[in-house]
């Protein structure tokens, strides 16, 4: 059947997910929101069939429908303790199979214009590791639950019902190229950024739901490099972009004792798609060691980009009307420019939400998924306050709308990172509030205040000529 034609013919009934006696979810998508939250779910006894349109691999390789996967991908102190929360013994399986334990203070370089912060022991433990083994750990653990099943291969194209209440969800098998519908009570859609659910939610008649992006055209370049011989005194390097100068990089560790290097740059700054330009655009970083240390590194794979750093927020808390029984999760509901590395650490947090709701509430009871999308809108709260914060300053934003929260905030928050290249005690709080740890509130201290804004030193003068 060709797709044109698939409207008017009647679609046969793949799969049942209901029954008279349990509630059955439909997961869209087996990504780490997806996967979270047939976690919880699975918790609470419910049902669940996961559908994913790529074949899910046995080993930890990129896959087709996570194009991010051949990117870094940090998970935040926050998401580490988040995920091993939902998934006991999730780090110790990362770190089996090669993964590195990082604590965020001391492991961790993190400078900017203002310099390098002061290193300490925060205590507080990451797990890093490439995305495909973060996501293949986690997968084996869901999957082996005996309530969670799963359809690979299957991409999901829609749904059917009502305004009110949603019966199925429209997919075709990428194999056989052939449509049918799979019933179910409710549908958890996690299919990530590229989500379609706004668009399915308006052909059966739901009136747009509210969003706003703040788009300030970061783009990545992401290549593998084997470590020089002689090991630097850090284990990550975090350079972060600045207004004045908006453009970054990241070095991390993979399982397989690679790096994995990430560059990124704004506008006119964006790091261009070619091998050779690499170096030279991680020489014009404000940082000599980022550059020092890569040119003494042996490149192993060729530049791979990503202009997918948008940030934007779908408000299903405040759509005026949705069907009862569809959750957005995810980046599908909330997704934050990469940079920040939030992302996980977000799906991880609103599965936790969705635990809690569960805990006290019936899935089946009237209004449950606008009880979810609430607890899901105060997960998003700081993480989009904190990505769109930053996001502001830079060029391409200039026009959009902020906040007096977020013109404070912005200016503080360099503050704080300068009184971090002096003191231990201010980059403890910095890196705890960027780590989602502690509240933004943290960074609020007397002692802080006074340093921030008292010996807020000026921006330093960069040359900030064209791209490299
Ligand atoms: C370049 C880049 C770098 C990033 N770096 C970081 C980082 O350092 N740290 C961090 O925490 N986060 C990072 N992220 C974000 C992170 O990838 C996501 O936030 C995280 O994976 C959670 O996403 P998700 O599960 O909602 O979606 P995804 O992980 O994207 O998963 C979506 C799933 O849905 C499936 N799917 C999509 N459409 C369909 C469909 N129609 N039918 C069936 N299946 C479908 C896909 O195959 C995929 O399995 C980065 C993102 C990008 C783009």
């Amino acid at each position: 059947m060709t797709e044109a034609g698939r409207k008017d013919a009647p679609m046969p009934l793949l799969l049942s997910t209901r029954s008279a006696a349990l509630p059955h979810v439909t997961v869209l998508g087996a990504g780490f929101a997806g996967l979270l939250a047939a976690q919880v779910l699975a918790d609470r006894g419910v049902r669940v069939l996961l559908v994913d349109r790529d074949r899910l691999p046995h080993d930890a390789v990129q896959r087709k429908g996570v194009p991010q996967g051949a990117h870094l991908h940090g998970l935040l102190g926050r998401g580490t303790q988040a995920v091993e929360l939902l998934v006991p013994g999730f780090a110790a399986e990362v770190c089996r199979r090669g993964g590195r334990r990082i604590d965020l203070g001391g492991d961790l370089l993190l400078a900017s214009i203002f310099g390098e912060g002061v290193r300490f022991h925060a205590g507080i433990p990451l797990v890093g590791a490439s995305r495909p083994l973060l996501e293949t750990v986690l997968r084996e653990r869901v999957l082996a639950r005996p309530t969670v099943r799963h359809l690979t291969r299957h991409q999901a194209l829609g749904l059917t019902g009502t305004v009110e209440q949603v019966t199925a969800v429209q997919v075709r098998d990428l194999d056989s190229n052939t449509y049918s519908e799979i019933a179910t009570d409710m549908v958890v859609d996690a299919t990530g950024r590229g989500s379609r659910l706004t668009t399915w939610l308006a052909t059966i008649g739901c009136p747009p739901v509210p969003r706003v992006e703040v788009d300030a055209r970061f783009r990545y370049a992401t290549r593998r490099f084997r470590p020089p011989l002689a090991a630097p005194p850090w284990t990550v390097f975090y350079l972060l972009a600045s207004p004045t100068l908006p453009r970054g990089g990241m070095i991390a560790p993979t399982e397989n004792g690679d790096w994995i290097v990430t560059l990124y740059g704004a506008g006119s700054h964006c790091p261009k798609p070619s091998d050779d330009t690499f170096l030279a655009f991680a020489q014009s970083l404000p940082n000599p060691q980022f550059a020092d240390v890569l040119s003494a590194a042996e490149p192993i794979t060729a530049v791979v980009c990503s202009n997918s750093t948008i940030n934007r927020r779908l408000y299903f808390e405040h759509a005026s009307k949705l069907p009862a029984n569809v959750i957005a999760i995810g980046d599908s509901a909330c997704t934050l420019n990469p940079i920040y590395g939030q992302g996980i650490t977000v799906a991880a947090l609103s599965a936790r939400a969705l635990s809690k709701q569960l805990a006290t509430d019936t899935l089946t009871r009237q209004g449950f998924a606008y009880r979810v999308h609430r607890r899901l809108g105060a997960v998003y709260r700081t993480p989009w306050l904190m990505a769109t914060t930053a996001d502001l300053r830079y060029q391409n934003c200039a026009e959009l709308p902020r906040s007096s929260l977020q013109s404070l905030l912005a200016d503080y928050l360099d503050g704080v990172l300068a009184a971090g290249t002096r003191d231990a005690r201010a980059q403890d709080a910095l890196i705890q509030v960027l780590h989602l740890t502690k509240p933004p509130r943290a960074l609020l201290s007397p002692r802080l205040l006074t340093q921030s804004l008292l010996h807020r030193p000026p921006w330093p003068e960069f040359r900030t000529a064209s791209t490299s």
